[in-house]
């Protein structure tokens, strides 16, 4: 009987909880024992850790967040903090680690595994900055987040005839600002993957006020530091097109809420899969999804892929919004 253990790292995202009950369930329906470790690499350092069962991951599978806590933790980046924390893992008789995040959670992941202690990991972060797999658990839960949040902005924006900056998350990633702004109907979206100028953005908007219309929605993903920040165009387009422009940021209510069922599902199928590899004696590996199907890969190979940005659905978002 293999003894499992599983934790949640970096940032959080909805969905993990419908990952971590996945794990625990299949993990116990194959007759294994799973540990949660509060607080990702942190509370594993902390001996932060329980034994999980099947009613510990109960009534959770709709809730945002993640039930083991989350946290971000340099003592583990060192080789010193890492060979303490294999010591606890065994200490506890744990065989293997599921770990739940991004690529820095990754990352650690991948050093656990060079040292001889299988680890897998699932993908959880609403960026949806990890090339190897289509989608991670969590950004499309986020960005139904935005969408109704622009959806609401464009009513008050419409009634006022104002320009909204719409602000989102994505670090360097512009995926989040990308979608929600085509399925928001955005007239300009920003993204630090693509050349804007703060005059081309500004000139966009004096053609659509030529054509009489008065308001509309940017959508700006953080992180795009050649244009400054959303006040710095707010400041542009108030003085060069003279139009009446609020910013919104979004900020943490991205990170929030109940995950779509699309995430759910998700996160049940990459769970399921991250525990079938480790009673397969796999390690090393990270799960993902590609055109609908499952899979999995060597974990460096997946965190050396550069992530790519959808041009060509930038460049329809462009036309569209004309
Ligand atoms: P997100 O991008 O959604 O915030 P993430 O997993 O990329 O998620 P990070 O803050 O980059 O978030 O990483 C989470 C934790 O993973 C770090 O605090 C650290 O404990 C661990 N980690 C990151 N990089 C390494 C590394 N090179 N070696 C060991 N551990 C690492």
């Amino acid at each position: 009987m293999k003894t499992i253990g599983v934790l949640t790292s970096g940032g959080d995202a909805p969905g993990m909880n419908a990952a971590i009950r996945a794990v625990v369930r299949s993990a116990i329906y194959y007759g294994c024992k799973v540990y949660g470790i509060n607080r990702g690499y942190k509370g594993l350092l902390e001996e932060d850790l329980e034994e999980m069962n099947l009613s510990s991951v109960g009534d959770i599978i709709q809730r945002g967040g993640t039930v083991l806590k989350s946290s971000r933790c340099e003592e583990f980046k060192t080789e010193e903090g890492r060979l303490k924390g294999v010591k606890i893992l065994k200490k506890y008789k744990i065989d293997c680690l599921v770990v739940i995040g991004g690529d820095g959670s990754f990352n650690g992941a991948n050093k656990l595994s060079e040292m001889g202690f299988p680890a897998i990991g699932i993908p959880g972060t609403i960026d949806n900055d990890l090339e190897y797999t289509d989608y991670t658990i969590g950004f499309d839960t986020a960005m139904n987040t935005v969408i109704d949040a622009i959806s609401k902005i464009r009513d008050t924006s419409s009634s006022h005839e104002r320009v909204n900056i719409v602000e989102v998350m994505g670090r360097h990633c512009g995926d989040l600002a990308l979608y929600s702004g085509i399925a928001g109907g955005a007239e300009t979206i920003i993204v630090p993957e693509m050349e804007i100028s703060s005059d081309e953005i500004t000139q966009r908007l004096k053609t659509t006020q030529k054509r009489g219309k008065r308001h509309s929605i940017i959508v700006m993903a953080e992180g795009v530091e050649k244009i400054g920040s959303a006040n710095d165009l707010k400041k542009k387009l108030t003085e060069e097109a003279g139009a009446d422009v609020r910013v919104t940021v979004l900020g943490h209510v991205q990170r929030g809420g109940s995950p779509t069922a699309f995430d759910r599902i998700l996160a049940s199928r990459l769970g399921s899969r991250a525990v079938e590899l480790l009673l397969d004696g796999k390690s090393a590996r990270v799960v993902g999804i590609r055109d609908n199907q499952i899979i999995d890969m060597d974990i460096q190979e997946a965190l050396s892929m550069k992530k790519t940005f959808k041009k060509d659905l930038y460049e329809m978002a462009k036309v569209l919004s004309i």
